[in-house]
C-alpha cells in the first residue's frame, strides 16, 4: 500500500531578551546553577509576574516575518501541569487567544506552508539526573526566560520540505534579531507531528509527536524512521498508537514516552496575575518600521534587479552582515555583480575569525579599490594589493596607491617605445600575434611586466592594435 505523509511542525526558539518574561532576573545562557532566580521564576507562593514588554514585542516581530495576523488581544494561560524543572505546576503559556494568528512561508518550490499561530510563553528549567540513589539536579536559570511556540498546519510532506521550512524559520529569526536559534543550545526546539493515510485520501491517519530534536540532521533522519515505522505498522495490518515518542539520535531510533492514555489534561484557564496584552496598530507599525528586510525578499531582489545568480544571493544573504555590507557598497557604486564578485571571491578570503565575523575593511573603502579597477587606473592585481594594504592601514586605497606608487601613469609614449624594442627583438612573436590572440595576450602581458603592471589596460590594446596588428 502507498501512503502519503502528513507532517505539522511544533517550533520553540528562545527569545533575545536581556530579562526573563515575568520577572527581571537575567536570561543568558551559562551562568551558574540557579544564580538567574527570585521568587517569581522559582515559583514561590504569592510572588506576582510582571510581563516583559521586549519579549511581547519580539513575538510580534516574528509574526511580522511570516505575515501572521497581529492579535488586538491576548491572553497568557495558565497550562497547569506537575514537573520538577517547573516548580509553579503550571507552565504560563496562550491557548485561547495568542498574538499571532495565521502566516505562511512559501518553499522555493512555490509550495505554501500554512503557520496556525505563533504564541509567547516561558520556559522550564533543567533536570540533571546523576543517579537512582543520589537523584536528580535542578537548575531553575532557564525557568521563566521566553520563548515562542510556532505551530504548523500539517502542509508538509517530506523531510526535505521540513528541512528547508526550519532553515527559512531559523534565518527569518536571526535576521531580524529575534532569536539566535542554536540547536546546539536548545535555543531552537523542534516536535514532529507526523501520520500517514493512504495515498489520495482525504481523511488523516493517527499521529505521533517526536520529541528530543535537537540538530537539523536528527529532524531528517526521526522523519525518515518515523515513516519507515509507521508504514510497518500500517502494512502488518495494526494501527499507529497515538503517542508522544523520543528521538534517540545515537541509536537512530525512537520509543515511546507516552502514550495518549498518560497524556494529561493541562486546564488551560486565565493566569488571573497577568492582565490581557492589547496590542494597537500603531504597536504593530512601529515594530514593522525597525524590521529589516528579510533574507528570501532580499535574494529575490539580488537576483531579478541586480542579475546575481541564485548560489550568489544565497551566498550574500547567510548573514544580516555580509548582506547589508553589500547593500551599503551597492548605495555607493552602482555595480552589484562587480561588487559581488569582489565580495565573495576576494574579501571572504580576508575573514579571518568565522565566529566574530567582519570585514577587514568598510563599503567605502572596498568601493574606492573596485572603482579604481574599474577606472582602469590599477589593474586587478593591484586592486587585490590594495585589499591588503588597507587591513593594516586607516587610509583610503587612492592615497595607499600614489604612496606605493601604483597608479597608472604610464604615458602613451613609454608604451609604445616599449613595443617598439619589442617589435625588433621578437619578429617572430610579431608575426604570430596577427593570428593568434594568445601572441597578442602575451605582447599585452609584456607591456604591463615592463612598466610593473601600472599600465592602462585599454591603452595598451589601443597601441599593439596601432602599432602590430595594423601594419
Ligand atoms: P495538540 O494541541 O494536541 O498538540 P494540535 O492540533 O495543536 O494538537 O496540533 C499540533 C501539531 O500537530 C500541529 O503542528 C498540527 O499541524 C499537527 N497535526 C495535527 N494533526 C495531524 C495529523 N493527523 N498528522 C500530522 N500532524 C498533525
Ligand atoms: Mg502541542
Ligand atoms: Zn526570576
Amino acid at each position: 500500500m502507498q501512503y502519503d505523509v502528513v507532517i505539522g511542525l511544533e517550533i520553540h526558539a528562545e527569545l533575545k531578551t536581556k530579562t526573563k518574561v515575568f520577572c527581571s532576573c537575567k536570561n543568558e545562557f551559562g551562568a551558574m546553577p540557579n544564580a538567574n532566580t527570585c521568587p517569581v521564576c522559582t515559583g514561590m507562593p504569592g510572588a506576582l509576574p510582571i510581563i516583559n514588554k521586549k519579549a511581547v514585542e519580539l513575538c510580534i516581530k516574528a509574526g511580522l516575518c511570516f505575515d501572521c495576523k497581529i492579535s488586538d488581544y491576548a491572553v497568557m494561560e495558565r497550562k497547569n501541569y506537575f514537573y520538577p524543572d517547573l516548580s509553579k505546576a503550571y507552565q504560563i503559556s496562550q491557548m485561547v487567544y495568542p498574538i499571532c494568528v495565521g502566516g505562511h512561508i512559501d518553499l522555493e518550490s512555490g509550495k505554501r506552508m500554512r503557520l496556525n499561530r505563533i504564541h509567547l510563553e516561558e520556559d522550564a528549567g533543567k533536570l540533571t539526573h546523576i543517579s537512582k540513589s543520589i537523584g536528580s539536579l535542578v537548575d531553575y536559570n532557564r525557568g521563566g526566560t521566553p520563548l515562542i511556540e510556532i505551530v504548523t498546519e500539517p502542509d508538509f510532506s517530506s523531510a526535505s520540505e521540513v528541512d528547508e521550512f526550519l532553515k527559512r524559520v531559523r534565518e527569518a529569526l536571526v535576521f531580524a534579531g529575534i532569536a539566535d536559534c542554536k540547536m546546539e543550545e536548545g535555543g531552537m526546539r523542534c516536535d514532529v507531528n507526523l501520520s500517514l493515510k493512504p495515498q489520495g485520501s482525504k481523511e488523516f491517519g493517527t499521529r505521533t509527536e517526536m520529541k528530543n530534536l535537537n540538530s537539523f540532521k536528527s529532524v531528517t533522519r526521526a522523519i525518515e524512521y518515523e515513516i519507515k515505522r509507521q508504514t510497518e505498522v500500517l502494512n502488518s495490518g495494526e494501527k499507529v498508537m497515538q503517542e508522544t515518542r523520543k528521538w534517540d539520535d545515537a541509536k537512530g531510533k525512537n520509543m515511546t514516552m507516552r502514550s495518549k492514555e498518560e497524556a494529561q489534561d493541562y486546564r488551560y484557564f486565565p493566569d488571573p496575575d497577568i492582565l490581557p496584552i492589547s496590542i494597537t496598530d500603531g504597536d504593530v507599525k512601529k515594530i514593522k518600521d525597525e524590521m529589516p528586510q528579510l533574507p528570501a525578499q532580499r535574494r529575490a531582489k539580488y537576483i531579478e534587479e541586480y542579475g546575481l545568480t541564485a548560489q550568489d544571493a544565497k551566498q550574500l544573504t547567510t548573514s544580516k552582515y555580509v548582506s547589508d555590507y553589500f547593500e551599503n557598497c551597492v548605495a555607493l557604486l552602482n555595480l552589484p555583480k562587480k561588487i559581488s564578485n569582489w565580495i565573495l571571491t576576494d574579501l571572504l578570503r580576508l575573514v579571518k575569525d568565522q565566529e566574530e565575523f567582519v570585514f577587514p575593511i568598510d563599503e567605502k573603502r572596498l568601493v574606492q579599490i573596485i572603482q579604481m579597477v574599474e577606472d582602469k587606473k590599477v589593474t586587478k592585481a593591484l586592486g587585490l594589493e590594495l585589499l591588503e594594504l588597507c587591513q593594516s592601514s586607516e587610509k583610503m586605497p587612492e592615497e595607499l596607491a600614489k604612496e606605493h606608487n601604483m597608479i597608472a601613469n604610464i604615458t602613451a609614449q613609454q608604451i609604445e617605445e616599449i613595443l617598439v624594442k619589442f617589435i625588433s627583438d621578437n619578429p617572430k612573436a610579431v608575426e604570430d600575434a596577427k593570428s593568434d590572440p594568445k601572441a597578442m595576450g602575451f605582447i599585452i602581458g609584456h607591456v604591463m611586466k615592463c612598466t610593473q603592471g601600472k599600465a592602462n589596460g585599454a591603452l595598451v590594446r589601443q597601441l599593439v592594435d596601432k602599432l602590430i596588428l595594423q601594419k
